[in-house]
């Protein structure tokens, strides 16, 4: 959203309600440049998707970022790109039944691993590596008997 006062294009949010008719969501926004309020109308269904990462920034939905990662960690695995689109059609799915505008990117792992899990315990573990931010090896290996 870019401010309409100064062309900044991060804002955070103070306020939103569904619009008179439901269609849409009114967002009051305040841009994080200038300070400057101003009021959004999103409609609902072909909103983008914000990803929140785990320093606090955003950044749009990207869904071939997304496969991107899917497909290094199904490597050499006996999963096809058709599995993998399920998979994420899935997540966008139920993102939608949601009505969710926001996902934290470790939550969005945690989406993509809980499906992963039902498709390739390799693949699992290495999305897992890298999405899941592990803390130590204790939390590592207890995620890998979790899945036996
Ligand atoms: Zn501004």
């Amino acid at each position: 959203m870019r401010c309409p006062s100064c062309s900044h294009l991060e804002s955070k949010v103070v306020d939103s309600r569904p619009s008179e008719d439901g269609a849409a969501i009114r967002r009051r926004r305040e841009c994080l440049a200038c300070g400057h309020r101003f009021t959004t109308y999103e409609r609902l269904g072909d909103n983008p998707l914000i990803i929140i990462k785990s320093d606090g920034s955003s950044e749009a939905y990207d869904r071939q970022k997304l496969m991107r990662g899917l497909l290094i960690a199904c490597a050499k695995r006996p999963i096809s790109p058709e599995q993998l689109s399920s998979l994420i059609d899935s997540i966008e799915t139920e993102l939608r039944n949601t009505s969710r505008n926001e996902i934290g990117s470790k939550d969005l792992g945690d989406m993509a691993l809980v499906r992963l899990a039902k498709l390739d315990d390799v693949a699992y573990v290495r999305f897992a590596s890298v999405y899941k931010d592990f803390q130590n090896v204790e939390e590592f290996a207890a995620a890998l008997e979790g899945m036996n």
